[in-house]
């Protein structure tokens, strides 16, 4: 197919979904690929607690829009797209730029969620997936190991699967230098009556196992009401001193303003997309990753936001739009999650539950830094 006759594909957003969709696009002869992205780097977001607790650097979790997109000869817009003109298939970027499209793949992720009713919870905390506060946490947190602490506090408000991973990295690494919680206490707090709410029982006796080892304090069925500069009330009106406060509590989808009534959205900010992961009623418009409402096909019940589902819709996506641009019938959805490993901290201590088997130990961290460089050697 001649230059002018090829057909653009326009990504908004570099992050597990639309990098796993570059890469599989990437050697197509009769598409243009552009990445708009407002951030320089793809962020690893599932390694970010080995990040703020010193053990990878900032190479292990980033990877340069710039480079790879120079390498694989697609272009890269740093921008952060503020608005889609869905009917006349343009995107517009902060900066008032224009980038026309024959095929969009909104693939923006998801923001943290720090709920209004929990008093002062934006001026104390901060979203755990920007680099720069990464970068708070992390020095906040070596400064803390280096000042010879003396019943210092690490609050770690969620424990699901992010809250806990970083729970449990903190803890070992507060161990493996020689301290213990009398040093430096790390306390997860979860609102329900267990940590890692609604997963796999085997899944949650492992962790507690896990933070008892680790000497993690967990407080169950309590929220925070209110947060201060330096300690957290809880719903018992219980008052709890930190150090360092992590909320991790969830997160919602990070959409573009929609000034478009015909696109659906959920109230998580997820766009609905149909069964090839269009966004309707506009044919030539996709969306996948964390931004997506989508059907797990085994259970019918919603897809959890995962850098896993991420992936498998990003691989869809890519034959749909090849066989889209062919004339050819589109596949529908066959993604069913394949299962969960979690990091309980340190290097030899995981667990998960993969296509139903459980796995622990070295097993399970072995899995997963497979799954972790099969996704980096595309940028090496
Ligand atoms: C602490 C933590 C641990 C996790 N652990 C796991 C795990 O073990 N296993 C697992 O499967 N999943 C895990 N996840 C979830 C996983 O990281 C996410 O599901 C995945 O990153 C989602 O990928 P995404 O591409 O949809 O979004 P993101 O990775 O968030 O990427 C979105 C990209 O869009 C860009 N962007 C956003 N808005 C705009 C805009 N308007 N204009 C231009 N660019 C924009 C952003 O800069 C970003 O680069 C974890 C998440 C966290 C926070």
């Amino acid at each position: 197919m001649e230059a002018n006759l090829k057909k653009r594909v326009v990504i908004i957003g570099g992050g597990y979904a639309g990098v796993s969709l570059l890469h599989k696009l990437k050697n197509e002869r009769n598409i243009e690929l552009i990445l708009i992205d407002k951030s320089q780097s793809h962020l690893l977001q599932t390694h970010l607690h080995k990040y703020i607790s010193g053990h990878y650097s900032l190479d292990d979790i980033t990877f340069n829009h710039e480079k790879y997109c120079k390498e694989n000869s697609i272009e890269f817009i740093c921008e952060e797209v503020s608005s889609i003109n869905y009917k006349d298939n343009y995107v517009i970027s902060r900066e008032n730029l224009l980038y026309h499209y024959d095929y969009l793949v909104i693939a923006t992720g998801s923001v943290s969620v720090f709920p209004s009713q929990i008093k002062n919870v934006i001026e104390y905390t901060k979203d755990i997936k920007r680099i720069d506060n990464l970068d708070y946490y992390r020095s906040k947190f070596q400064k803390l190991l280096d000042s010879s602490p003396h019943n210092s506090s690490i609050l770690v408000v969620g424990g699901g699967v992010s809250g806990l991973q970083i729970a449990c990295e903190m803890a070992y690494t507060i161990k493996a230098k020689g301290l213990t919680k009398d040093n430096i206490q790390v306390t997860l707090v979860e609102g329900m009556d267990t940590i890692l709410p609604g997963m796999d029982p085997f899944l949650i006796e492992k962790s507690i196992q896990r933070c008892e080892e680790l000497d993690i304090k967990i407080i169950n069925n309590l929220f925070a009401s209110k947060i201060l500069e330096d300690s957290i009330i809880l719903s018992n009106k219980e008052e709890v001193p930190y150090d360092i406060l992590l909320f991790v509590i969830g997160a919602i989808g990070n959409n573009i303003a929609n000034h478009d009534k015909k696109v659906e959205e959920n109230p998580r900010n997820q766009l609905i997309v149909d069964d090839y992961y269009k966004v309707n009623p506009y044919d030539n418009v996709f969306a996948i990753g964390d931004i997506v409402q989508a059907i797990d096909t085994n259970t019918n019940d919603f897809q959890a936001p995962t850098a896993q589902a991420s992936r498998m819709q990003a691989e869809l996506t890519a034959k749909n739009i090849i066989r889209d641009i062919n004339g050819d019938t589109l596949i529908i959805n066959n993604i069913s999650n394949k299962g969960i490993l979690i990091d309980l901290g340190g290097p030899n201590c995981a667990i998960g539950r993969l296509l139903n088997i459980n796995l622990s130990g070295r097993i399970a961290l072995w899995v997963k830094k497979l799954i972790y460089s099969l996704h980096t050697k595309k940028f090496n």
